[in-house]
């Protein structure tokens, strides 16, 4: 296996001892939030900061982990590859940087998208105050995302209701009905939550101790499952007629894409982690992308995911079938083998790259 490949994970506390291992080694602050709940394994679960560079740095880079679980083990990889290939001695003067490790380390640990409370966390930073968007398109195909039973004539009528909606309203669209985020079944897939969660109340206190002194955030959250193989969309966050948007285009160039324009393979979803930072440090001009790696086709993905939950309500994790269902979920956010892990770290350099030159712009 190459040294980059070998930065990468087995499971959530390789990755933690990873993280904070190469972290102390290249003088970093470091943080620990602790989840209440444990890993599979019986093991804490923590959310992780590690500070770089002047304790007032006006410039911060931001990376960030495990938003959805699974998906850290990406973020996790390219962080301990930055931190091991002399990140941070090599940011400029008055850049600093902050790493957050396990956003989510609960569905991190359980190879979930989801956290404790079966919660998308980039569908949990909505106004809890005021009534949720709506999903009609979810609540119409809610019964075949979660099938009674996983057996072939249940799965067989469920595929029919979706084959169907696919029909009338294309695959993007059933797509954007799936994925768009939901706030009426709890027990259904990208369901946003009902209250603001640990991590999103954790990483709100995170923003407050770590970044109340910068004045310009570049933050950078890893995300997977959607796009080519091993290939990294720059995905723009909020309105493209905002200036926010504007500076994500001068920061990163065309290649940026955009939900609300529909040049990206992610369909537009509300209440992403992102929208916490300019709340939390208002003070800051905040610039946010998603660094979104494709792994396997959409609908391979989505069945990962569908599984997931069906297994955690109904199945027996530790059963053959839940176990096969484990593997094949991690396959679909975290392929193995040294390729995907190396395209992986050579387009965060590249990507993480661009974040400082445009702090430092
Ligand atoms: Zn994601």
């Amino acid at each position: 296996m190459s040294a980059i490949a070998a930065n990468f994970a087995t499971d959530y506390q390789d990755a933690r001892r990873k993280f904070c291992a190469a972290a102390a080694a290249s003088g970093g602050q470091l943080r620990s939030y602790r989840n209440p709940t444990l890993g599979p394994d019986g093991g804490r679960l923590f959310m992780d900061t590690a500070r770089f560079g002047d304790d007032g740095a006006s410039n911060m880079l931001v990376l960030m982990a495990a938003t959805h679980g699974v998906e850290g083990f990406c973020g996790s990889g390219a962080m301990v590859n930055w931190l091991l290939g002399g990140g941070p001695p090599r940011l400029p003067r008055n850049v600093g940087a902050l790493l957050i490790h396990g956003v989510n380390p609960h569905g991190f640990a359980w190879i979930r998208r989801v956290n404790e409370d079966n919660v998308d966390i980039n569908r949990n930073f909505v106004d809890h105050a005021k009534p949720y968007p709506p999903n009609d398109g979810y609540a119409e195909i809610a019964g075949a995302l979660k099938p009674p039973a996983w057996d072939e004539p249940s799965l067989a009528a469920a595929q029919k209701v979706l084959d169907s909606y696919a029909q009338q309203h294309g695959a993007f669209g059933l797509q954007a009905a799936v994925t768009g985020g939901q706030y009426t079944h709890p027990d259904g897939i990208f369901f946003g939550g009902h209250k603001p969660t640990w991590s999103n109340r954790t990483i709100r206190a995170v923003i407050r101790n770590e970044l109340g002194h910068a004045r310009r955030i570049g933050c950078i959250d890893f995300h997977t499952g959607l796009g080519p193989f091993g290939h990294g969309e720059i995905i723009g966050i909020g309105d493209p007629a905002l200036s926010a948007f504007a500076r994500q285009k001068a920061w990163y160039g065309d290649e940026l894409t955009s939900p609300q324009d529909g040049t990206s393979t992610s369909a537009v979803v509300v209440g992403v982690v992102m929208d916490a930072f300019p709340q939390e440090a208002p003070d800051a001009e905040f610039t946010g992308i998603a660094l979104e790696y494709g792994t396997y086709p959409v609908p391979e993905v989505l069945e990962a995911v569908r599984r997931d939950n069906w297994l955690h309500q109904h199945g027996d994790l530790r059963s053959a079938q839940g176990r096969e269902m484990k593997a094949y979920m991690q396959e679909r956010f975290y392929p193995a083998g040294a390729k995907w892990a190396e395209l992986v770290w050579a387009r965060a350099e590249e990507v993480i790259g661009k974040a400082v030159r445009g702090l430092t712009a």
